[in-house]
């Protein structure tokens, strides 16, 4: 057994691995870039290594660090988690060159699955079913358009090195193929430095049934069932489960057989995950295998009771799996959500900055007995941060993993819902809320699952801003006074002297803002010390503050004890019911004059990243939703169109410059 490895990760991941190797007594050794020298994951391990500055280029990719780091420090071994050097093949060649045990799959399997071409030309001979499509070597565009004109429209263009649901473009109509072409090869040169694309059939309604397969050096090789991650944004995935609802068990079998022989054709050892997209008939098309351990992994060990990195190290060190297939069962069904600091109002951009405030529903430790049964319930979260801790433009922004188990999918949803509701998250905008109606309605519930699921129900899941209730506004009232109390020294909230006296009442008004709108209250003092009635239009209800103890209150509200934890960051309060996060902007009009609003009309960089194109010239006249620029951040697009119609005045940037995020872009004057 290896007794000491490198993890070549961070967040997450390389905490998750080092777990697994701590129980096992492996020594680990952590590296980490100048952004993340007190990040986690180094504490999680027992040795530490510094590689370079914060950009990966210059720290977690360098794969000649990280071996030498390796050899300085003893270990044999390296587990390199997923993303970063995980699917490059000359890395995991150099680990072999030096004498170290990459813990993956040999470097030729990485390298024939590597492109997603290359690897269709190999399954194609395996016998493994293939989406209708071109993936040749050709690369011309009007040859790849008569290829799309051929297979017949909607189509979807691949970068043969993407993955992570980058590079990927949907072409409508036979017009729009050479912009969609040129946009595809820009992402895919700056995210893989390859911008060779195949072309193929895109499906309507399809699912994405992965299968988990393991291979050892003995000739062995299983598969441990599938995970449905049908459910997308932008093609990357947001929610994973296991079992795949309404999977039977012959497909369940066929598809297996079909991923072990995708496995065997290249020769492949360690964890790997072979992708398929599905039909809503069980019709299934091979479409790409990742040659490492998948984020979501943590579903398949719930349901089979196994550590898959248990499995991984077993396999590296050269023992043979530790079961065989017949000896593999499904227990219960996992979910998984995908915590991510982003903003899925503003078209899921990733948001950056501290979280000043992380709490979480506490983990129910899971273990399956030999009956395979469990507890009703588990909670896992996987996670690379802690509160105080920044999510930096660097790196991916997820925030956690958050899994759950229950005896059946029924139950997996609840345990998830109530999950979901008890996480308190501060400093940055979250996917939570987004994550709650996801996981709450009917279409998921109901297992209706195929990749445009998030798309089709966009109205439910974006609802239009509702006035906050009742309830919500009463916390924030109460977390007003009780912070001007505390800061007139005075015990007692309700002898503030803020507001004004009339018939020889005391009086005033207190303003809240969100999306919804200004709510306003007017406030009545009892005069008695014991509250106050709180007016909301033509209604008044008995206000009452019973306890507050570090943010956590307790109020009377007509005679209802309720509670709820309020957290204040600058001008506004957020009120965790143990339901939902719900943020009140409080109006002082005592304070400072407030944030200005006029930031809608400004074209501003929504984070920090680097202009790719510029579209508009200067003076031009455009439409509303003209596209006028395009920046490049966290390795994606986004594209910056015109507010209104209107005029470009100047452009401030050229294509190549950073920009800091709220950097004004151009000038832009509105018709
Ligand atoms: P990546 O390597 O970037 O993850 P994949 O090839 O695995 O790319 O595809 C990612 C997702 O894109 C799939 O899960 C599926 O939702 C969607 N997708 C891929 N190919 C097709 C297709 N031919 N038709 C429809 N959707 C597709």
């Amino acid at each position: 057994m290896l007794n000491k490895i490198l993890i070549a990760n961070r967040g997450e991941i390389a905490c998750r691995v080092a777990a697994t190797a701590r129980r096992m007594g492996i020594a680990t050794v952590a590296v980490y870039s100048d952004a993340d020298a007190r990040a986690k994951h180094v504490q999680a391990c027992d040795e530490s290594v510094r590689l370079g500055p914060a950009p990966a280029k210059e720290s977690y990719l360098c794969g000649d660090k990280i071996i030498a780091a390796a050899l300085a420090t003893g270990a044999q071994g390296i587990h390199p988690g997923y993303g970063f050097l995980s699917e490059n093949a000359g890395f995991a060649q150099a680990c072999a060159d030096a004498g170290l045990v990459f813990i993956g799959p040999p470097a030729s399997a990485i390298h024939a699955m590597g492109s997603k071409s290359a690897a269709k030309a190999l399954m194609e001979k395996a016998a493994v079913p293939l989406v209708p499509g071109y993936h040749g070597e050709r690369q011309e565009s009007d040859f790849l358009r008569g290829e799309a004109d051929r297979i017949g429209y909607p189509v979807l263009l691949k970068a043969s090195a993407g993955g992570g649901g980058k590079g990927m473009r949907v072409v409508e109509r036979s017009e729009d193929f050479e912009a969609a072409l040129a946009s595809c090869k820009r992402e895919a040169i700056s995210s893989f430095g390859d911008d060779r694309v195949l072309v193929e059939k895109y499906l309507t309604r399809p699912r994405h049934i992965e299968i988990q397969v393991f291979a050892d050096t003995h000739g062995n090789c299983v598969y441990l069932f599938e995970r449905d991650c049908s459910v997308q944004r932008r093609h990357q995935k947001v929610l994973e489960e296991a079992p795949a609802p309404g999977m039977s068990a012959e497909r369940r079998a066929a598809m297996g057989e079909a991923a072990v022989a995708a496995a065997r054709a290249v020769g492949y050892v360690g964890a790997g995950t072979v992708e398929f997209i599905a039909n809503q008939d069980g019709s299934f098309y091979f479409m790409e295998m990742n040659t490492r351990l998948q984020v979501e992994h943590p579903v398949t060990e719930m349901i089979t009771g196994q550590d898959l990195v248990e499995w991984q190290l077993r396999v590296a060190s050269g023992e043979a799996l530790p079961l065989r297939q017949d000896a593999l069962r499904i227990a219960g069904h996992a979910i998984e959500a995908r915590i991510y600091a982003e903003n899925p109002e503003k078209g899921f951009l990733p948001s950056i900055g501290t979280l000043a405030r992380m709490r979480t529903a506490s983990a129910v430790e899971f273990r399956l007995n030999e009956a395979g049964a469990s507890q009703a319930a588990a909670v896992r979260i996987d996670s690379g941060v802690r509160e105080g801790d920044a999510i930096s433009p660097f790196y991916d922004p997820m925030i956690a993993k958050l899994i759950v188990w229950g005896a059946n999918r029924d139950a997996a949803l609840r345990n998830m819902a109530r999950a979901l509701a008890q996480y308190q998250i501060v400093g940055l905008a979250t996917n939570i809320g987004f994550l709650q109606r996801l996981v709450t309605g009917a279409a998921f519930s109901q297992a209706e699952l195929d990749t445009g699921l998030i798309e089709r129900h966009h109205d439910a899941l974006f609802p239009a801003p509702a006035a906050p209730p009742m309830e919500i506004l009463a916390f924030a009232a109460a977390a007003v006074l009780t912070e001007e109390s505390t800061a007139g020294n005075s015990a007692d909230p309700w002898s503030s002297t803020h507001g004004w006296r009339m018939n020889g009442k005391l009086l005033r008004t207190l303003e809240f803002a969100d999306d919804a709108g200004a709510s306003t209250l007017q406030m009545e003092y009892a005069g008695n010390g014991s509250g106050c009635t709180l007016s909301s239009g033509a209604q008044s209800h008995a206000l009452r503050i019973e306890s507050v103890r570090d943010g956590a209150f307790s109020i009377t509200l007509d005679g209802r004890l309720l509670r709820a934890d309020v957290v204040r960051e600058g001008d506004w309060l957020h009120v965790f019911d143990g339901r939902a996060q719900r943020s009140l902007r409080h109006v002082d009009p005592m304070a400072h004059a407030g944030h200005s609003e006029a930031e809608g009309g400004r074209l501003t960089a929504p984070m920090p990243g680097k202009i790719v194109a510029v579209l508009a010239q200067k003076g031009s006249s455009v439409g509303k939703g003209a596209p006028l620029l395009i920046m490049e951040a966290m390795k994606m697009e986004h594209t910056i169109a015109a507010p209104a119609d209107g005029t470009v005045e100047d452009l401030l940037y050229a294509v190549g410059d950073q920009v800091a995020e709220g950097a004004q872009l151009l000038e832009f004057k509105a018709a």
